[in-house]
């Protein structure tokens, strides 16, 4: 059965003592949630965070990481170092991070083999701007990044996966995809990778909606068929709003 997830990607949110509250409460507020939960703080609060959920089930995961082992690169941080902090998922190729730094489905392919070199679960970000969907290219948009950053992947490496949809036009705006456009491309996103590495795999893969999921549209989004949890964004700093998430399945 494939796993359910909730990952928080708190984005550049919080100051230390905020992160350290933030962890607490939700360690402190789980219940025996059916999903792995993952709390992605920014970088210099990981370890912080790390040390609050070590003795839960609640793992730590990474916004970002760069591509490259080690090196004269000024200002980044590397797979190594978020493993010797304890992190377990990266979030890879946030629209934000393709929008604002022009990260490209090529660098994003060589930080997913950064990531699981080091035994770091992918958590790769796909979806469509408005204009895409307007323009009804939204389908083959997101095969392209798929297609582009993971398809280099063997059968094993890809089962490692997880990926997250997240519409552009969805994230921070309060506009959630309907269920109906969520499980859509949901679907499709699961038929793309079956054609290429067969059905057992790609039933396997947990899909991730993302773009303002909250307390009040979990449930349902959580219902559909292929849609196996949720990377939430804004409703993941309070603790309430994130507790009520991770218990909609
Ligand atoms: C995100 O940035 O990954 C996200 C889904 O944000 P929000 O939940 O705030 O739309």
């Amino acid at each position: 059965m494939r796993k359910k997830i909730v990952a928080g990607n708190w984005k550049m949110n919080t100051d230390l003592n905020q992160a350290i509250d933030l962890a607490k409460g939700i360690v402190a507020a789980q219940s025996n949630s059916v999903a792995q939960l993952i709390l992605c703080p920014p970088f210099p609060f990981i370890q912080a965070v790390s040390e609050v959920c070590k003795s839960s089930l609640i793992a730590v995961g990474a916004q970002n990481c760069n591509k490259n082992k080690n090196g004269a690169f000024t200002g980044e941080v590397s797979v190594q170092m978020l493993v010797s902090l304890g992190v377990n998922y990266v979030i890879v190729g946030h629209s934000e991070r393709r929008t604002y730094f022009n990260e490209t489905n090529q660098e994003l392919a060589e930080k997913v083999v950064i990531c699981l070199e080091q035994n770091i679960t992918p958590i790769f970000c796909c979806g469509e701007q408005l204009s895409e969907r307007n323009n009804n290219i939204h389908f083959n948009v997101v095969q392209t990044q798929i297609q582009e950053a993971l398809f280099q992947l063997n059968a094993e490496e890809f089962s490692k996966i997880i990926i997250a949809y997240e519409p552009v036009w969805a994230i921070g705006t309060g506009v959630t995809a309907t269920p109906a456009q969520a499980q859509e491309m949901h679907q499709f996103i699961r038929k793309v990778i079956s054609e290429n590495y067969g059905k057992a795999i790609a039933d396997n893969i947990s899909i991730l909606y993302g773009g303002s999921c909250n307390a009040s549209n979990a449930k349902e989004l959580f219902a559909l068929p292929d849609v196996d949890g949720g990377l939430i964004g804004g409703a993941s700093l309070k603790v309430t709003d994130f507790i009520s998430i991770s218990a909609s399945f």
